[in-house]
């Protein structure tokens, strides 16, 4: 074993895995996924899982783009079992591992300049063949010693890299395809060739868990790691994520970056936790399936190598699913800053309980955050409150002539409790031989300024009778016109 070392950490259980993301200003929900079967491969065998940030390319790496990372995996709950590991801080030891393969023959350096690199590029285009390296400096090392070099892999000549990927099966690249790559740059800087092997093998990574855009820089990788003499890794390469079209999910198809499901969208991390674990992952047809449950059936063996299609409908209905199980004090934490911003204000404390209140009447219709945050809008609207045309609508001179009838068996109901309440609406559609939606319409109309609302028992309950009454009273005094301008 060449310029092996003592590993990062000696006590971690095996399996260990890593999620190693590049900066790039966000998480995209591709890498998420490869972060979570990264994670559930570790939690479901007992082992650990790793974080590396690989920061090299430093214009891209800023300190935003890799709090973004951060936040995301935090968010989802994916957190590693040990410090994070910036790449970016570990060159010296790159540079350490290249030279010490130059010093036992296996790597060497190279004097090419860029202009003979891109002569002998041009002559293999004129000729048909694939741009590599003409290996000019692999058998000689008498280059000018105060210029420039850089040093490159003397990668195997003939015979063929195999591995056996753990989701592509048997892999078999002849050697000819690899060239003499560049493992450390003339001004000293690693390449990505070079600083994930060495990462991987100081931080005793045991799986290589990857999407399969990765899949042909691996057999480039084992030839490295073989020249080391190091263990080789398991590796596994995820199918891609495409698109609803079937195109590899991009920017076109919306949103992609796991901050903007959060902000944007609204959605709640178990809900998409759950939507990428569908993604490659055949586990049954089971819609619905919590981490835990995750954690116990997930392996390998059942992740396909088709394709897997993301489905912002399938997420949205599982947020709805999500929405309807939370806890409603954490729904309330959620939408109170939507609340907040659209009312340019911030809610009083009473108003944050009637929010908490109304919760377990609002979130069973939601389908994101932001839906129940524009739903909860009418508790802290201004009386008399604005109706949409719908509500106007409802309260139209029939509508009004119930309203009133409601208002009167309302306001004699003694105790204010969802019962009774249930029971004096009743009795007025009983009394008129008319539908209870027919007289509950106006009611939500009156109070909620909609026509589509939750229950209107609870809506009264969660209101009080002063208000209740109030804001219906607003409304038979003040009937709406049609068109009137949206809630407020
Ligand atoms: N940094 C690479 C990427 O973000 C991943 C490298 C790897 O997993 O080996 O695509």
């Amino acid at each position: 074993m060449l310029a092996s070392r003592k590993p990062l950490w000696s006590d971690l259980k095996p399996p260990v895995v890593r999620f190693a993301p590049s900066p790039t200003g966000f998480l995209h929900v591709g890498g998420a996924r490869t972060a979570l079967f990264n994670w559930l491969y570790a939690r479901h065998h007992g082992g650990t899982f790793l974080l590396r940030i690989e920061d090299t390319d430093r214009a891209r790496s800023t300190d935003a783009a890799i709090r973004a990372i951060l936040d995301s995996l935090a968010w989802l709950g994916l957190e590693p079992d040990r410090p994070v590991v910036f790449q970016s801080e570990r060159a010296a030891r790159h540079a350490e591992v290249a030279h010490a393969l130059v010093a036992a023959g296996r790597a060497y350096r190279c004097w090419a300049t860029p202009e003979e690199l891109e002569a002998m590029r041009a002559q293999a285009r004129a000729e048909g063949r694939p741009p590599h390296y003409d290996r000019r400096w692999r058998d000689r090392a008498d280059g000018p010693a105060d210029q420039p070099f850089a040093i490159r892999l003397k990668a195997p000549l003939n015979g063929e890299i195999r591995f056996h990927d753990q989701v592509q099966g048997p892999i078999a690249v002849p050697a000819e395809e690899l060239d003499d790559f560049i493992l450390l740059r003339s001004d000293g800087t690693p390449t990505y060739m070079l600083a994930v092997v060495v990462d991987d093998f100081d931080m005793g990574v045991t799986h290589v868990i990857r999407g399969d855009d990765h899949l042909s820089n691996t057999p480039r990788q084992l030839a490295l790691i073989r020249a080391l003499g190091w263990r080789e890794p398991v590796y596994a390469h995820l199918p891609m994520i495409h698109g609803p079209d079937g195109q590899k999910l991009s920017k076109r198809h919306g949103a992609i970056g796991v901050e903007a499901f959060r902000d944007e969208l609204g959605v709640l991390p178990e809900a998409l936790l759950n939507h990428l674990l569908r993604l490659g992952w055949a586990c049954g047809d089971r819609e619905i399936l919590s981490l835990e449950e995750a954690v116990r059936l997930f392996d390998l063996d059942r992740v396909g190598r088709a394709p897997a299609r993301f489905d912002f409908r399938r997420l949205e209905s599982l947020n709805a699913h999500y929405l309807k199980a939370a806890d409603d004090a954490r729904l309330v934490a959620l939408v109170r800053p939507r609340i907040e911003r659209h009312l340019g204000r911030c809610l009083h404390p009473h108003e944050a309980d009637l929010l908490l209140r109304s919760m377990p009447e609002l979130k069973p219709r939601a389908r994101d955050l932001n839906a129940l945050a524009e739903a909860s809008r009418f508790l802290f609207a201004t009386r008399p409150i604005a109706m949409d045309a719908a509500a106007a609508r409802l309260l139209d001179a029939a509508g009004r002539a119930r309203l009133r009838r409601v208002h009167d068996a309302l306001a004699a109901v003694p105790d204010w409790g969802r019962a009774s309440l249930e029971a004096a609406v009743r009795q007025v559609a009983d009394a008129e031989g008319l539908g209870l939606g027919e007289v509950a319409g106006p009611v939500r109309a009156a109070l909620t300024g909609r026509a589509a609302a939750p229950s209107v028992f609870g809506l009264l309950e969660v209101l009080g009778r002063d208000e209740s009454l109030a804001r219906i009273e607003d409304a038979l005094a003040h009937p709406p016109a049609e068109g009137q301008g949206k809630n407020g």
